[in-house]
């Protein structure tokens, strides 16, 4: 038995003595294929100095979505009235820049706000992995996609070397998105403009840089200047036609199908767009256009287009949606998430940090005092549990 416990101990002790010596071997072989690709050898070596895997983004990669967030949730805090104000606040300041930008890319002003306060609130949250430490993690222990982070690795390091960036300036997500609107390395090696002039691409620090590089994206994308981008439509009652953000028709064909603007006015011209339900008939319509696709080609996801969107129309003085969402439990804004995670900490539930951030933890304090209510436990932070603490 004795001997048998001490193999074990040794073996163990010996797997993990050889999983740093392969992290390290796989990071010592990053820096050469660095080297080989024109990184200089002394960033190489310094940005590549570690013996560690990121432990965070190990984790942070490894997370499925076990928790599939309502569109009305995802919308209440992306579009929450203090990031239209705040995003007004940014066009007042930027104005100049704004209107430079649009003349040269013909890309909408607010439609480029938009995305600056949605990826990383104007600026404020950009990230704070160390990205070579977090690429050289995916690279070494990450398993999928390893040529692809890889590339991402070496691109950002690229960066530094052509002087656009400080190596201690690569800080973003764990998967590599960094800078005010959080490009990945090989995108902004593509596609990020000097658009303040200084000889650098810095969209870490500039906002000039930032706001120039996402107007020539979405126009790379195909933006196509003064055209809309979405408009909130209603759909008759019983509708069976065509949806799809590619099944496009004119919007007088749309109007022959019984569809109106949400404020009741007519549709028509030629102009080509598909059919978003994404609550189906009994929520809000959405007809997208060729720029809205150009949104949707920043991030691959339908909500998250549809954030953009009508935050962009919000910041141009638009009201929010007409038609409400089919739900008795709406979503909450950051304030209200962050208040509510105040009400479960005094009411003695341990959700660590209040953060306005909805985790597992959360989500578990939520389900219990659910039940504590004589409610249907879901763990999501809607209306109903906020009022039910007293919040309004
Ligand atoms: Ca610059």
């Amino acid at each position: 038995m004795r001997a048998t416990a001490l193999f074990v101990i040794l073996s163990v002790i010996w797997a993990s003595h050889a999983t740093a010596t392969d992290f390290s071997s796989c990071v010592a072989g990053l820096r050469e294929a660095a080297v080989r690709a024109g990184v200089s050898r002394s960033v190489a070596s310094q940005a590549l100095d570690v013996t560690q895997p990121d432990e965070k983004v190990l984790r942070l990669s490894k997370v499925q979505p076990e928790f599939k967030t309502p569109i009305w949730d995802y919308l209440a805090f992306l579009v929450d009235e203090q990031r239209v104000s705040d995003g007004r606040a940014m066009m007042r300041k930027y104005d100049r820049i704004l209107r430079a930008v649009e003349q040269r890319f013909g890309v909408n002003r607010h439609v480029i706000v938009a995305v600056w306060g949605i990826e990383t609130d104007y600026g404020q949250e950009t990230g704070d992995s160390f990205l070579p430490h977090a690429l050289s993690t995916l690279v070494c222990q990450g398993g999928q996609r390893t040529a692809f982070w890889r590339g991402e690795l070496i691109a950002a390091l690229k960066l530094v070397d052509r002087g656009d960036l400080k190596l201690s300036e690569l800080n973003g997500s764990w998967a590599g998105a960094f800078g005010q609107t959080q490009f990945i390395p090989t995108t902004y090696q593509r596609l990020a403009v000097d658009f303040d002039g200084d000889g650098r691409r810095d969209l870490v620090n500039s906002v000039a840089d930032a706001l120039g590089s996402t107007a020539n994206y979405l126009k790379r994308a195909g933006w196509r200047p003064g055209e809309p981008w979405m408009i909130e439509v209603k759909v008759p009652p019983g509708y069976s036609g065509p949806t799809g953000r590619k099944n496009r028709a004119a919007l007088s064909t749309w109007a022959h199908r019984g569809l109106v603007r949400a404020d009741g006015a007519k549709l028509s011209g030629g102009a080509q767009a598909g059919l978003l339900l994404p609550a189906g008939l009994r929520g809000p319509g959405f007809l997208t256009f060729r720029n809205f696709d150009t949104v949707y080609a920043y991030n691959h996801a339908e909500s998250y287009a549809i954030s953009i969107s009508h935050l962009a129309d919000r910041l141009a003085g638009h009201p929010s949606l007409r038609t409400p969402w089919p739900t008795d439990d709406a979503g909450l804004s950051r304030a209200k998430r962050l208040h509510l995670q105040k009400l479960l900490l005094a009411s003695g539930y341990d959700i660590g940090e209040a953060d306005g951030k909805i985790g597992p933890a959360t989500r578990a304090a939520i389900a219990e005092a659910e039940k504590r209510f004589g409610m249907q436990p879901t763990g999501r932070a809607g209306q109903t549990i906020y009022r039910a603490f007293g919040g309004k």
